[in-house]
């Protein structure tokens, strides 16, 4: 499946649906073996992209809050036997700066990379898996999954499930 989409009626299914992505990938990974995932997550400023990471990273156990890393550029969480990287590369002056961070060392097998504004970290950045397009849509949102691997389409079909 290369495209999914649906109206997210209110925050709850926003982290709804970052939950539901967390579950779908962990029961691929169990079935055929480790594969970190690049998700790039367009939208506008409230559009709802650190909500639904939010979603995705307690699914993976965290219990704490989660954040916006709008000043640290990036927010690690140790999720055991993940390791989950949510960006927000707003503020990023330069894409060089990503190198200093060492933003190589964060594209593994085991890693989860959700990458808020990707256009300002462009050619430093590890090609996506998935796109994620959010828009406001009155109050609600509209959410648009694209798949750019096959991995992904796979992601989406049981998405969809
Ligand atoms: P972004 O990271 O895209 O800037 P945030 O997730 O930080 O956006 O903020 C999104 C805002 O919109 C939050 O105030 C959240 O409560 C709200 N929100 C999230 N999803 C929805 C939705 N589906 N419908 C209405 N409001 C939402
Ligand atoms: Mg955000």
């Amino acid at each position: 499946m290369k495209e999914l989409e649906y109206l997210l009626v209110d925050e709850e299914a926003t982290v709804e649906i970052g939950h539901k992505l967390a579950k779908v990938l962990q029961i691929m990974v169990d079935e055929n073996g480790p594969k970190g995932l690049v998700v790039y997550l367009n939208g506008d400023l409230g559009a709802g992209k650190t909500t639904l990471t939010r979603g995705f990273v307690r699914a993976m156990g965290h219990k704490g809050n989660v954040k916006s890393p709008t000043y640290t550029l990036v927010e690690p969480y140790e999720l055991p036997p993940w390791r989950v990287f949510h960006f927000d590369l707003y503020r990023l002056s330069e894409p060089e700066e990503l190198e200093y961070m060492g933003i190589r060392d964060y594209f593994n097998q085991d890693c989860c990379c959700f990458i808020e504004w990707p256009e300002k970290g462009a050619g430093l950045l590890a090609k996506q898996d998935l796109t994620i397009n959010m828009a406001y849509q009155g109050e609600q949102r509209v959410i648009t999954f694209i798949a750019e691997s096959a991995f992904a389409e796979q992601l989406l079909l049981s998405l969809h499930a």
